[in-house]
């Protein structure tokens, strides 16, 4: 399907959970921030109902996102159902890999096809800075874990400060080289500042050939990141809360007030 600028909107970015077990300093407060109340977070059902409706209406590539998903109970089985679902192309996920050496087989097992793993240095101690408290080592175990799974390819989002390689990401893209994994790095961006670049490596902030919409972990249809737009799927339905978002996709993006990245998975 299209939307109003002819773009081919194929592309379904859906955050399970707002939990994470890390404080990255660029995406949360040392405290954390307020979680969404359980009862809120979208269940398992209500994402393989959205799911199966998009694919209908063309989405073919879906990636599972946080907050950290594999914090989220159950997520396997959710991955094993949308598998199920005749019409994805591609199923991907995008975690921070602190429980990756656990979940690998089973995701693949399930039907997952790939993964993205954040890491924005090599460096044990920046890590432990970075993440405030994170061990990079259960990161390299889970990229070994998921390589021996078969999950394929491994893309590495690399979070820069700024435009430029710094020395931490070109020791991550030298990691990535020697390791058969890609790199990608991701300028910092700033939702209320509407501060963002184009993925280097990817196909994120590319406003003029954006081709993706997301679903919120409180179950809110999201036209695009930059964007205070949102429209609720309980409150609307599932086929009115899509046809709002995917006809109020802005020709770019802006700033968005409303969300935190937690809640909406970058
Ligand atoms: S900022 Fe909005 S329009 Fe631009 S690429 Fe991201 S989601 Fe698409």
């Amino acid at each position: 399907m299209l939307d109003k600028f002819s773009r081919k909107i194929n592309y379904l970015r859906i955050s399970v959970t707002d939990r994470c077990n890390l404080r990255c300093r660029y995406c949360m407060p040392e405290e954390g921030v307020c979680s969404i109340p359980h009862k809120e977070i979208i269940r398992f059902e209500e994402i393989v109902e959205v799911v199966r409706f998009t694919i209908d209406k063309g989405i073919d590539k879906i990636r599972l996102t946080g907050g950290e998903p594999l914090v989220r109970k159950g997520i396997v089985n959710l991955v094993k159902e949308l598998a199920l679902l005749k019409g994805i192309k591609d199923l991907a996920m995008t975690t921070n890999g602190i429980l990756l050496n656990e979940f690998a087989e089973p995701l693949a097992q399930a039907g997952l096809h790939r993964i993205n793993i954040s890491m924005d240095t090599i460096d044990p101690e920046k890590f432990r800075y970075l993440t405030r408290g994170g061990d990079i080592n259960k990161v390299f175990e889970g990229i070994k874990a998921a390589q021996k799974a078969g999950l394929s390819p491994l893309k590495i989002n690399c979070v820069v400060e700024g435009n430029s390689m710094t020395k931490d990401a070109e020791a991550v893209f030298n990691y990535c080289k020697s390791n058969g994994l890609e790199f990608r790095y991701i300028s910092q961006m700033n939702l209320s500042e509407g501060i963002f670049q184009v993925v280097h490596g990817g196909t994120g902030g590319d406003c003029q050939h954006c081709n993706r919409l997301r679903l919120t972990s409180n179950g809110k249809f999201k036209p695009c990141l930059f964007s205070d737009l949102e429209y609720d799927i309980r409150e609307l339905g599932i086929e009115n809360a899509f046809e709002k978002a995917l006809n109020g996709k802005p020709e770019k993006g802006t700033k968005n007030h409303n969300n935190c990245f937690n809640n909406i998975g970058g």
